[in-house]
């Protein structure tokens, strides 16, 4: 990580990291997501009003069927 990033306070438990961690995702979406604070990610924005979303939705809103 460069310096000034700030990781999403929901990382450790989020999906996206396991997925990424079995090698399923994408660094895109841990390193301009995850690793800016959540900032503008749907799964984080979700989080925060305790509202339902599943497991493959990506930060952009989208479903992703492979995950
Ligand atoms: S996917 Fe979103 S909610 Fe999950 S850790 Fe990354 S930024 Fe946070």
């Amino acid at each position: 990580m460069a310096g000034g990033e700030k990781i999403c306070k929901w990382f450790y438990v989020c999906p996206m990291k396991s997925f990424f961690e079995r090698g399923k995702l994408d660094k895109y979406w841990i390193e301009n997501f995850c690793f800016r604070e959540g900032k503008g990610c749907r799964r984080y924005e979700l989080e925060e009003k305790g509202i339902y979303h599943p497991d493959n939705m990506l930060p952009s809103g989208e479903i992703d069927k492979t995950l």
